[in-house]
């Protein structure tokens, strides 16, 4: 049995919708990437050494990270000579095997959840990379669980940045603590946390302004919010999720190791994954970061965000080539 018989098998059914989502949010990817994988296969038929550098080429195209391209392409050609292949058609179902195993990650990737009471969540990232827009689809989705969520507007950096967090409060059904532009982001978090407990809600979200990982003195903001956090509610934040750009490409990896460092990260949102084609840039993270990518921005509506699964994520990627290497047409488009 094709290990993409197995793989469709096993997430069938009732998730089908979200590997649509994927498909969908991935379209750019799909047709840099996978597209030119697809051209390639068919182009060449045999597996020689042009078949590998050009591969490698489309690999280093897509993101997905030189060292990681190197070691990829190094573990293909093992497996050929394991297995005695010889047309480049039979690679594609070993090539996807690959990336699944090279997205797979030992950690939990669920958004973690406190063992009683409020849940205390901290978004953090550069400017632009979807911080707010995260937060309002992150709310909407434990709304629609049922759960009283809360949102905290600790950008004050940009008055606008408040009444877009607002208007997301207003479209997702979820309360805004706020203060005045320019005032203490800490201070905030503290007013929101009081708030929270005063209504018993469970899920605390805090927004905060876009920063340089290389300004010292925004990045020990960050530190004072996280203390004011902790000292209100012990094992709080429960989350510190940075925000990424996929459009920024290697630059993202720079950002998640100066946070990570400085910020007890403890997992990664993975913005605009529909408007680059360098999806690849999933691979470099999971292979180059000790981090776990847990969500992933697949648009700019409130339903557009996804659980990060990295079976769905290459299935997703791979769909339109199963169907042409297993002979059937089961192209979803
Ligand atoms: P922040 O500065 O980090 O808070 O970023 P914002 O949440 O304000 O988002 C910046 C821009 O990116 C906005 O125009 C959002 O609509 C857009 N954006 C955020 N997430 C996504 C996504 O997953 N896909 C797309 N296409 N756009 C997004
Ligand atoms: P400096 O010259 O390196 O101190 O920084 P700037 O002149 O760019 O900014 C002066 C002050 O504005 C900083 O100390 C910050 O408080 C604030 N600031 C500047 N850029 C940002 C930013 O991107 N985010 C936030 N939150 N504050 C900023
Ligand atoms: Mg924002």
């Amino acid at each position: 049995m094709s290990f993409f018989k197995k793989l469709v098998d096993s997430i069938a059914g009732k998730t089908e919708a979200v590997t649509q989502k994927f498909k969908e949010g991935l379209s750019k990817t799909r047709s840099a990437f996978v597209e030119r994988v697809e051209d390639l296969i068919l182009r060449r038929k045999k597996i020689d050494e042009e078949f590998y550098e050009e591969l490698e080429e489309i690999l280093i195209g897509a993101d997905v990270g030189i060292n990681t391209v190197v070691k990829l392409i190094d573990e293909l050609r093992a497996e050929v000579r394991k297995r005695k292949i010889e047309q480049a058609a039979e690679l594609q179902p070993i090539l996807s095997e690959k990336l699944v195993g090279l997205l797979k990650s030992e950690q939990n990737t669920g958004i973690a959840r406190a063992e009683s009471g409020l849940t205390v969540i901290l978004v953090v990232g550069v400017n632009g990379v979807g911080k707010t827009t995260t937060i309002g689809k992150l709310a909407h989705r434990y709304k629609q669980q049922g759960l009283d969520v809360l949102l905290a507007a600790g950008d004050t950096f940009r008055a606008a940045a408040i009444d877009q967090l607002e208007i997301w409060g207003k479209r997702v059904g979820v309360d805004v603590i706020k203060q005045q532009p320019g005032s203490d982001p800490a201070a905030v978090m503290f007013d929101a946390i009081q708030a929270a407990k005063t209504r018993k809600a469970d899920i605390l979200i805090c927004d905060t302004a876009g920063r340089l990982q290389t300004k010292s003195n925004l990045m020990d903001e960050l530190n004072k919010i996280y203390r004011v956090i902790g000292r209100e509610i012990p094992g709080a934040p429960h989350e510190v999720l940075l925000v990424i750009d996929a459009n920024t490409g290697q630059n993202a990896l720079n950002q998640a190791k100066m946070f990570g460092e400085k910020t007890g990260v403890t997992g990664l949102v993975l913005t605009k994954l529909d408007s680059t084609a360098k999806g690849g840039i999933v691979i470099a993270i999971r292979q180059e970061l000790d981090l776990p990518v847990k969500l992933v921005g697949l648009g700019e509506k409130m339903d557009d965000l996804q659980d990060f699964d990295s079976e769905q994520f290459v299935h997703a990627l791979f769909s339109g080539l199963i169907a042409s290497s297993e002979g059937q047409d089961q192209s979803a488009e």
